[in-house]
C-alpha cells in the first residue's frame, strides 16, 4: 500500500484523485486546499485523511481542528508529505502549483503532476531533478502509456487532441459570458482550465508540456481538433502510420496511470464502445488566435513567454469569471499585456520566475485596473 499526499484535494482533479487512491486501496497521509476548509474537512472524514491544511484560512471552525492536530499549516503539510508520502499529487490550479512541485523536486518521490503550469513556467528548473515527475493530463498520460509500448526511434511525432471547448460551434464567441463558456461539451473541470479550453490557451500549455515530458520541439507535436474527446493522443510513426490512445473522457484513467505507472491497474470501464463518430479537423486560426499566438511567443522567447502569458491569462480569466469582461476581451487583454513586457528573461531560481510573474500581473493591473 502506497502513501499519498494530495495538494489541491478540493478541486476537480483532487477529488477524483482521492477516489482513485481509495479504489487502489492506498492511503492519503495529508491533503490541502486553497481556502475551502469546509469541503476539505468533509473529504478528510470520507477518506480518513489524518492531516489537512489550507493555504489561506477564512474559517473559524479551525480552532478545534488545530487543537486536535488535524489542521496543520501549509508548510507543515509539505513537511508531512516529505516525511510520509511515497507519491505527491499536485492538483493545485495555476501558477501557485509551481512552488509545490519545486518543494518536492529534490526528494526521491513520484510527483503525479496535474499542475501543468509547473513544467510550462518552471520546466528548466525541473529538468533532471531527483523526483520522478509523471503527468496527469489525459493527453500526456496517454502519450506516456503509448510510448511505453512503442520504441522511441519509431516515433516521428507526438499528437494531442483538443475538444474546442464551449465556443467550437459558436460563430462569433466574442460576446459570450462566463456562464456560457463554462458549459464545456465533454469535460467537467475547474473554472480556469475550462475557460483556457475555450481560448485554447490550455492546448498551447499542453504543447509546451509535451515538449517537456517527451524532450521534443514544438514542431514535433501535432494538435488536431477532435470533438468527441475519445482519442486523447496519438503517435505518428516514422512510416506514417498512427497509433491512437482512446478512452472515455474520464480523468480517472490519467490519474490512475500516473499513480500506478508503469503498471496498468484498476478499471474505470463504463459502457464505452468505439461505434460513434470520430471527427478530426485542423485548428481554426481565426477562432483560436491565442493558441497560435502563444506558441509563436514560446518559439521565440521560450519559458519567459509562457510565464508572461500564463500570468496575463490568470488575471484576465479571473476578471472574466467575475463577470467584468466578455470572452473576446480575455484574449485581447492577454495579448495586450504580453506585448508590453520584455520577454527575454532567463530564470535560474524559482524566485526569479515568481518576480517575473508578479511583474506581469502588475502590468495587467496597471493597464486594466482591478
Ligand atoms: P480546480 O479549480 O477545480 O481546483 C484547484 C485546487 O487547487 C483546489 O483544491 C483549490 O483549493 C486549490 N488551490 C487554488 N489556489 C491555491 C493556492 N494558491 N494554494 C494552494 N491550493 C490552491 O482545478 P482543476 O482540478 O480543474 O485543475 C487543477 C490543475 O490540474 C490545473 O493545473 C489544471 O490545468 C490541471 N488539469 C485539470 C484537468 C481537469 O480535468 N480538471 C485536466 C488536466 C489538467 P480551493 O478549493 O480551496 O479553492
Ligand atoms: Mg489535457
Amino acid at each position: 500500500m502506497k502513501k499519498v499526499a494530495v495538494f489541491g484535494a478540493t478541486g476537480s482533479i483532487g477529488k477524483q484523485a482521492l477516489d482513485v487512491i481509495d479504489k487502489l486501496g492506498w492511503q492519503v497521509v495529508a491533503a490541502t486546499a486553497g481556502s475551502n476548509l469546509h469541503l476539505l474537512q468533509e473529504l478528510a472524514y470520507k477518506y480518513s485523511i489524518p492531516q489537512i491544511a489550507v493555504r489561506s484560512l477564512k474559517n473559524e471552525l479551525a480552532d478545534d481542528l488545530v487543537k486536535r492536530n488535524k489542521l496543520i499549516s501549509f508548510a507543515e503539510a509539505i513537511e508531512v508529505a516529505k516525511e510520509k508520502a511515497d507519491v505527491v499529487v499536485n492538483a493545485v490550479s495555476g501558477f501557485a502549483g509551481l512552488e509545490i512541485t519545486i518543494a518536492f523536486s529534490n526528494t526521491s518521490k513520484r510527483i503525479a503532476l496535474a499542475n501543468k503550469e509547473s513544467v510550462v513556467c518552471g520546466g528548466k528548473l525541473l529538468k533532471g531533478v531527483k523526483a520522478e515527475i509523471v503527468p496527469i493530463d489525459s493527453e500526456h498520460t496517454s502519450l506516456l502509456m503509448l510510448s511505453e509500448f512503442v520504441k522511441r526511434p519509431y516515433i516521428a511525432r507526438f499528437g494531442i487532441t483538443a475538444s474546442g471547448g464551449a465556443i467550437r460551434d459558436v460563430d462569433n464567441p466574442r460576446d459570450l459570458s462566463a456562464e456560457e463558456v463554462l458549459r464545456h461539451p465533454n469535460w467537467n473541470m475547474g473554472a480556469k482550465i475550462t475557460v483556457d479550453s475555450a481560448t485554447m490557451f490550455n492546448k498551447a500549455l499542453e504543447v509546451v508540456e509535451a515538449c517537456w515530458y517527451f524532450d521534443v520541439d514544438v514542431e514535433d507535436v501535432e494538435v488536431v481538433l477532435h470533438r468527441q474527446s475519445y482519442v486523447h493522443s496519438f503517435l505518428r510513426l516514422v512510416d506514417g502510420s498512427l497509433i491512437f490512445a482512446v478512452s472515455d473522457p474520464d480523468m480517472r484513467f490519467a490519474i490512475n496511470y500516473a499513480l500506478t505507472y508503469p503498471e496498468v491497474r484498476g478499471s474505470f470501464r463504463k459502457e464505452f464502445n468505439v461505434n460513434g463518430d470520430m471527427e478530426f479537423c485542423r485548428i481554426d486560426e481565426e477562432k483560436y488566435p491565442l493558441f497560435f499566438y502563444a506558441l509563436d511567443k514560446f518559439k521565440s522567447y521560450g519559458e519567459s513567454a509562457m510565464v508572461a502569458l500564463n500570468a496575463a491569462d490568470e488575471c484576465a480569466v479571473e476578471d472574466f469569471l467575475r463577470g467584468s469582461i466578455r470572452f473576446g476581451e480575455v484574449i485581447d487583454r492577454i495579448i495586450d499585456v504580453v506585448e508590453r513586457v520584455e520577454l527575454k528573461q532567463e530564470f535560474t531560481t524559482i524566485r526569479e520566475i515568481e518576480e517575473f510573474d508578479k511583474y506581469v500581473r502588475e502590468r495587467y493591473k496597471e493597464t486594466f485596473g482591478k
